[in-house]
């Protein structure tokens, strides 16, 4: 399955790729390194943590609520965030998805924190730090009276909804943050990022979006999109990322463009081949390891979750 951010990671690393898409599943039972892997690929940094937090905050409750045409509840939605902080904060620490026999896909206060995993701590200040700025993401939101207006003026907003398709013959998914569907207009794609500087932009990332929105739109639409989603043009549709976490709430919106679409066009089919060639498509057991390169930048290898695995089965080429 090609995702945009799965061959973001095959070209930082093929060989992270294929651990984390091949080796690591939920489902193993008796194969102890594939148990391990499957650990190890769930590891994030403290940063990437605190933003699924926002992200399932907003997804799940503030984007619920307005769907229900409830009144926003900020006390209630901070509340749920330090909780989720709390609790999976404590599920990290005690690394309770190593105790034995637990079932840890099933925990919902399941998180795995790299430093906790390889023996170091976070200071208090990187915990509160952390804390604040998911409190400063949300607030940030919530303190967006006309954006959140415009939300509300919505026919129906889909949260991470998953888009299917194929590209070439070969299965295509991406998952946007929103989908913001009106009765009048063609929708808005947002995408939700907890950056601390917001320096990088991710219009690659909402192209993907909208074609894969606009595919589904044109031959299989979900139950509930709107009947009318297939009138609308590409070119019309709205793209916007939304730094929450910048003090100024950096929007940035994008337009399809034809030119766009003919970049992203041939990314993804030399993107397709080439993972493709790789083996890619194959299942562990048929997928040959010796196919994945390792990161030829050895800066990649500090913040990978496999560094002590891939060490020890002298995956990697490059020395310490
Ligand atoms: S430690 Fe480095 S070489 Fe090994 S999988 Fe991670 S990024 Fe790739």
């Amino acid at each position: 399955m090609f995702t945009p951010t799965g061959y973001k990671l095959f070209k930082r690393c093929q060989l992270q790729w294929y651990l984390k898409n091949i080796v690591a599943d939920g489902r193993v039972k008796n194969d102890e390194f594939r148990k391990e892997i499957t650990i190890l690929a769930k590891l994030n940094t403290l940063e990437a943590w605190r933003g699924n937090i926002v992200d399932d905050v907003v997804s799940r409750l503030l984007i619920n609520s307005i769907n229900k045409k409830y009144p926003i509840d900020r006390t209630y939605l901070v509340n749920e965030a330090d909780k989720m902080f709390d609790s999976q904060l404590e599920y990290a620490a005690f690394q309770k998805y190593r105790e034995p026999g637990r079932k840890y896909t099933k925990d919902k206060d399941f998180a795995a924190l790299v430093n906790y995993e390889f023996g170091l701590d976070y200071t208090d200040e990187m915990i509160n730090t952390a804390r604040t700025d998911i409190h400063a993401a949300l607030n940030n939101l919530l303190d967006d009276a006309e954006f959140i207006k415009y939300l509300q003026s919505a026919r129906f907003l889909a949260s991470q909804r998953p888009l299917h398709y194929t590209f070439s013959g070969l299965p295509v998914s991406s998952k946007p943050d929103l989908i913001v569907f009106f009765d009048d207009r063609a929708p808005h794609i947002i995408d939700w990022k907890v950056h601390t500087y917001g320096l990088n932009t991710y219009d690659e990332q909402l192209m993907f979006y909208a074609v894969a929105l606009y595919k589904v739109a044109m031959t299989k639409p979900h139950a509930d999109f709107p009947m009318n989603l297939g009138s609308h043009q590409i070119f019309d549709y709205k793209l916007t990322e939304y730094q929450l976490l910048h003090p100024d709430r950096i929007r940035r919106d994008y337009e399809v463009t034809k030119d766009s679409l003919e970049e992203l066009n041939d990314k993804m089919s030399k993107g397709i081949i080439e993972m493709y060639m790789k083996g890619c498509h194959k299942k562990y057991g048929e997928a040959d390891p010796e196919n994945f390169e390792t990161t030829n930048y050895i800066e990649n290898c500090n913040n990978c979750q496999f560094k002590t695995i891939c060490k020890t089965k002298e995956y990697a080429t490059m020395s310490n």
